[in-house]
Order: C-alpha cells, then sequence, then structure tokens
C-alpha cells in the first residue's frame, strides 16, 4: 500500500519539494507541539536543534545555547554524555527490550535494588512506568487499592497542595494546582482536596529561616483540619518535596515534610513525594526527603532518572504497602502496566547516572556550583525590580516585581525567553519567576554565561527593547 502512494508522481514531488523547506517549517506543518500556542509561531521561530554537547545545545544555524533548565529538568551530566552513551549502545547489542510481567532483566533488577539502598531499604519495591504523570497515576491507584484490599474501600479521596504539578494526565491533572493546565480539563477530573502551601515566600519581612517556619506551620494546620475532618475518607496526601517546581519555583522549609509524616502517621493518611522533577540531586540532598529525614509511603521518581536520556518513571513504596497486595487473590494485585514498563535501555540509562553520581562525588561538587551560582544571582537581591532571590541545591530563582513588569506584563516570559536566546541562554520563565536548573556538570566559565545573559535579557525585556 506504501509503496503505490510513494511511487505516485504527485506524491512524489510533493515528498521533494518538503524536505526542501527548512526543518522549522517542516515542524510546524507536521509536528504539534507540547505545551505551546501554536499560533504563538507565527511571530516566534521554533529552534530547530542539530546536536547536543554537555551543557549546550547546538542549533541547525551552528548558534550555541547554553541549557539553562536542563532541558525541562531532565538532564543532569550533560548532552551527549560519552559514559551514558557507551553504556547504551552495550545495552542495545544485548537486549533493547522484553516485556517484564513474568520476565527479568540484569538493568531493572540492579537499579531497583541501588535505588531502594538510596533509601536505606525503606522503600525495597520499585513499579515502573515510562513518564511522571504514569507514575503519579500509579501512586495513587495504589494507594487507593492498598486502603481498599486492607477492608477501607471508602478511602477514595485525594489531598494536595496550592499550586502543586503533578502532570497532565486526568489522574494526575486531579491533584493539580496550576490553572493554565487544568482549567478546560476541570469537568473531567475528579476534583482533590486542595490545601495552603508552605511556599516561603508567603511569609513577612525578608523571609530567612524563622518565617518560612512559619509559613510551614499555617500549611500545617491546615492540612490538619482538613485530615481531622474527613481522614477516614482520604487515601493519600500528595506533595512535591521542597520545591513546588511548574508553580514557579516555590520553595518551602523541610520541617513542613516532617510535620506533615507525623499528621500523615496520626491520621492514618498516605504521603505521596512526588521527586520527579527534585529527585537525583536537584535540591542538594539526593533526594529531597532526606533534608525532612523522612520517607514516604510513596516515592515518585522521573525526568533525571535516566540522566535526561529516555521515559522512565518509577514509583518505590514500603514493605507494608506491597503486603496488601500480596495474596492468592488476583482482584488483590495490582494489574496495572505499560508496554514499555521496565525498559532495559532506559534502565541501563539510569544506572549510568547512578554511577556517575557514585565516581564522581555528584551532590559534593554540586555544593560548590550551587554556591557558585547562588552568588551570581546575590548583585540582584538589591535590584529594586526583583524580589524573593532563592535558591535550594542547583535550582535557583528570582521573581520580577509586579511592578516592574509594565504593561505587558502577560508576555514577560515570552519575550524574556527570546532575549536569552538571542544572548546565547536557553531559559524559559514561569510567569514572573525566572529560574536556573542546569545541569550539573557547569563550568566556572558558563556559570558566568549564564549569569550575564541572564541579567542582560532583564535589562533588555524590563526596559521595553524586548
Ligand atoms: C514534570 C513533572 C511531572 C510530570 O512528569 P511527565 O514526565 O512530564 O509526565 C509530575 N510531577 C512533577 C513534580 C513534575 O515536575
Amino acid at each position: 500500500m506504501t509503496g503505490v502512494i510513494e511511487t505516485h508522481p504527485a506524491n512524489r514531488h510533493e515528498k521533494e519539494s518538503m524536505a526542501d523547506d527548512d526543518l522549522e517549517t517542516r515542524s510546524l506543518r507536521a509536528v504539534w507541539h507540547p505545551c505551546t500556542q501554536m499560533k504563538q509561531h507565527e511571530q516566534m521561530p521554533l529552534v530547530a536543534l542539530a546536536r547536543g554537547e554537555g551543557a549546550w545545545l547546538i542549533d541547525t544555524r551552528g548558534r550555541r545555547l547554553l541549557d539553562g533548565i536542563s532541558s525541562w529538568w531532565v538532564n543532569l551530566f550533560g548532552h551527549a554524555n560519552p559514559r551514558i552513551n557507551a553504556a547504551l549502545r552495550e545495552q542495545m547489542d544485548t537486549l533493547e527490550h522484553a516485556m517484564l510481567a513474568g520476565f527479568t532483566h540484569a538493568p531493572v533488577v540492579a537499579l531497583s535494588e541501588r535505588l531502594s539502598a538510596r533509601t536505606g531499604g525503606a522503600l525495597g519495591h520499585c513499579f515502573y512506568a515510562s513518564d511522571g504523570a504514569s507514575a503519579v497515576e500509579i501512586a495513587l491507584k495504589m494507594s487507593h487499592h492498598a486502603w481498599r484490599n486492607a477492608g477501607r474501600a471508602e478511602k477514595r479521596e485525594f489531598v494536595c497542595v496550592r499550586g502543586d504539578y503533578h502532570g497532565e494526565t486526568l489522574g494526575a491533572l486531579g491533584v493539580t494546582d496550576v490553572p493554565v493546565f487544568r482549567d478546560a480539563y476541570g469537568s473531567l477530573l475528579q476534583a482533590a482536596h486542595v490545601v495552603a502551601s508552605p511556599d516561603a515566600r508567603q511569609a513577612t519581612a525578608g523571609g530567612g529561616g524563622a518565617a518560612a517556619a512559619d509559613a510551614a506551620r499555617r500549611a500545617l494546620a491546615d492540612a490538619e483540619r482538613l485530615f481531622a475532618d474527613r481522614a477516614e475518607r482520604i487515601a493519600a496526601i500528595v506533595v512535591e518535596p521542597l520545591v513546588q517546581c511548574a508553580t514557579g519555583m516555590a520553595m518551602h522549609d523541610p520541617c513542613y515534610l516532617r510535620a506533615l509524616r507525623g499528621l500523615c502517621d496520626r491520621y492514618g493518611v498516605h504521603l505521596i513525594a512526588d521527586e520527579i522533577a527534585v529527585g537525583f540531586g536537584r535540591t542538594g540532598t539526593f533526594f529531597a526527603c532526606e533534608q525532612a529525614g523522612v520517607w514516604p509511603d510513596f516515592l515518585c521518581l522521573s525526568k533525571g532518572i535516566s540522566g535526561g536520556y529516555l521515559p522512565l518513571s518509577v514509583v518505590m513504596t514500603r514493605e507494608e504497602i506491597y503486603r496488601e497486595f500480596y495474596s492468592d487473590t488476583a482482584s488483590k494485585a495490582f494489574l496495572h502496566s505499560h508496554s514499555y514498563t521496565g525498559n532495559p535501555l532506559a534502565c541501563r540509562a539510569a544506572l549510568a547516572t547512578l554511577d556517575i553520581f557514585d565516581e564522581d562525588a555528584v551532590l559534593e561538587r554540586n555544593r560548590e556550583r550551587s554556591a557558585a551560582l547562588a552568588a551570581r544571582l546575590r548583585p540582584l537581591r538589591g535590584d529594586p525590580r526583583i524580589e524573593h532571590v532563592r535558591s535550594c541545591g542547583m535550582i535557583h530563582a528570582f521573581d520580577v516585581r509586579s511592578e516592574a513588569l509594565g504593561p505587558d506584563a502577560s508576555s514577560f516570559a515570552r519575550r524574556f525567553f527570546t532575549a536569552a536566546l538571542e544572548r546565547g541562554v536557553l531559559l524559559r520563565p514561569i510567569g514572573r519567576t525566572v529560574y536556573w536548573m542546569p545541569p550539573y556538570v557547569l563550568t566556572d566559565a558558563e556559570c558566568a554565561h549564564l549569569a550575564e545573559a541572564t541579567a542582560g535579557a532583564l535589562d533588555a525585556v524590563l526596559d521595553g527593547d524586548a
């Protein structure tokens, strides 16, 4: 059938002329891009990439862009990393994929063991999927199913935190509180309870430790009110530990997570930690929860897990939860699957990523890198256009004051993105929040380039020439 179509002269002609167009034009014709109002590309050019190299993306015109946001928070050790590439090449020649029901393989076993070891064995059972949103779906389903297996089927409600983001599939969107992603689909979703955020920016006078702890206490009181009222119907609360990323890098004090763990234990509610964005060293520790000294009942990981190479996500859970499913009864089993669950290539990329963490003392070196980046943000603290300069590990952010945004406030993020590209950096503000979330391979010179381009883009956009 395809043969007939391809040899038709009219089609052949069309194919050739299409191939003559540049990649951007062909992409706009054939590819529906994610998280994009496609019509905006009438004004805003697409960037066609040719290749990646370390912290850099290189477009088809040879322009070099420093990847200041790790390609949507996934890349850890640079693009085309030689060590991850080598591991993948070897895996490709060994086993590219096989089903994981009834079968297993070395990469998925080793990855599960090593991730579990990173939790000191607290979360000893790993369930795999491909994307972050699927991991959140799995945690929600598993939580309810565990209660159901324990004879508590009425526990079917979920709680999320004001401003939280957990992905875009219907279940994950149901526990997401970012209006721009949620509003069009509200009528399709099972409504979740939304409790107050511990966002330290709400704290008064200059932020600081005491004020952040205060914001955390107020948020906890709100969660406790809800739990006291209806914990018998609530299966789980899902949180983004330490940094609520998609709502604009809202950071909170670890004491929030520690106390929330206590509340969950007291009221019999599962704690789901969505570390899809903040795991794998982003916040300074390997897992964000480590800073609170607690483990959740379900830990969702994705994004950095494969070093930014391949879609892979995992839900890690405790022995007690796993035991609720272990039975002679099929309906008690967790009968969820995705075709690519536990894909060997993705697992192998993840193992190579863990090797780099171990061999290169990444967390230690990131402490210096983070301090160097924070130092470059320091001049902005005195800038009257800026507020809430903040850092957590390898995440650095500041907000442009509403008064400084000018009349065209709604297009700030887009104009800043363009101004940064012109200065050789990929940055993509969220609303009026500008942030850095770079790969863990930045040199001093690259840190300087990032800071200079940020300052330059800010001046250009706020002075109205961009
Ligand atoms: C990105 C993200 C998700 C969704 O992951 P996808 O792979 O994009 O589906 C979920 N939760 C958090 C906290 C995220 O940052």
